[in-house]
């Protein structure tokens, strides 16, 4: 009963006592003879009563105020503005239990700002340690290289094109590096602004096949629709990244693919999207390293990977692309039987 009291009840309840006081005491007069009469009393009583219960309602207000108030200031970070200072707080308000509800909500925020934080900083750590890491490797050979060169090797006609070939390869390596974290940097920055067209998905296909006809045909790869995708089809999207996530599918599909190998772009109508899918039938994936291979910087095979020039950056963009169109993307493999990347685009 007496747990969460308003301001008001707590000055009934003590006003009610001073009555209460005020009357035993008339009783003990009255056994003295004392001579007080009951309309005199009940005069004194009421006066006491009421201003008992002004005096406590406006002490408690001023107490509870000046703590809510601190308290109020700390969670929010504020500083009061002087007119403030009066402010009233109702005093039919269960406020004790309010700033209880404030605060654990407060408490709450706090919390997940914290985690938050955390999370951030984590992987600000680790994305500087990758990138420091991944420019290392290409710096120092081309160090390497032109240290040589330098020292003599300019004239060596066995080594000077075969290092100067090399250096060349190692800085279109940090190029890829470079071009890679600039439009990482942009999706994750929430900057990308799409320009959502409607186009044939199928022929944006085409147009990325004939692009590695000779690095499909140098790795024995041949590239090929599936079947059932004789007609086109419309999607609404942004082309030219569209084109990017293509291209960086089926890129990889040569890569990891074997010689002799097969890949397959097909076309799936879902109702309201088009499902693309990207199989090959190349080195797969195990299963351990499925979650992860759309994380930065996550390589399989770590030397195959950088061999073929790739910066581990490649699927993860690929994700913020498709993302960024609200958008999904999956994939299935096992080692040694292949991979299928399959996302989705909104049909027109
Ligand atoms: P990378 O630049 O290394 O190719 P990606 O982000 O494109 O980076 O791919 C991440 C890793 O996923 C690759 O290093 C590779 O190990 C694996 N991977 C990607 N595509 C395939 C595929 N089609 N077949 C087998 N492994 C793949």
């Amino acid at each position: 009963m007496f747990k969460n009291l308003t301001p008001r009840q707590i000055a009934i309840y003590s006003g009610s006592v001073t009555a209460i006081i005020v009357f035993l005491v008339f009783l003990v007069f009255n056994v003295f003879n004392a001579g007080i009469t009951w309309w005199n009393l009940s005069l004194v009583i009421i006066v006491l009563v009421a201003v008992s219960y002004a005096v406590n309602l406006f002490f408690l207000k001023k107490y509870i105020f000046r703590k809510i108030k601190l308290i109020y200031k700390t969670i929010h970070r504020l500083k009061l503005d002087p007119s403030q200072k009066q402010k009233n707080i109702d005093s039919d308000n269960q406020i004790i239990e309010e700033v209880e509800k404030d605060v654990a909500i407060w408490a709450r925020t706090q919390q997940q700002e914290i985690e938050q934080l955390k999370t951030l900083e984590n992987y600000r750590r680790e994305f500087l340690g990758n990138v420091s890491h991944e420019l290392k490797t290409p710096i120092f050979n081309i160090q390497g290289y032109v240290h040589t060169l330098m020292d003599g090797g300019l004239h060596d006609p066995s080594i000077n094109v075969k290092y100067l070939d090399r250096t060349a390869k190692n800085v279109e390596r940090l190029i890829t590096i470079v071009d890679d974290l600039e439009t990482i940097s942009k999706l994750e920055s929430g900057n990308l602004v799409l320009d959502i067209r409607k186009f044939d998905i199928k022929d944006l296909v085409k147009e990325v096949f004939e692009a590695h006809e000779l690095t499909a045909q140098r790795r024995q790869v041949e590239l090929v629709f599936k079947e059932g995708a004789s007609q086109s089809f419309q999607v609404k999207a942004d082309r030219e990244y569209i084109r990017q996530v293509v291209d960086n599918l089926i890129l990889n599909s040569i890569k990891y693919g074997k010689p002799n190998g097969l890949t397959k772009v097909g076309f799936y109508d879902m109702d309201k999207y088009i499902l693309v899918e990207v199989a090959d039938n190349g080195i797969g994936i195990g299963q351990e390293h499925l979650k992860h291979v759309f994380d930065r910087f996550y390589r399989v095979d770590k030397s195959r990977s950088r061999d073929a020039g790739g910066s581990g950056l490649g699927l993860s963009i690929v994700k913020h692309i498709i993302e960024a169109h609200n958008q999904t993307i999956n994939v299935r493999s096992s080692p040694e039987i292949g991979s299928t990347f399959g996302f989705t685009l909104a049909k027109v």
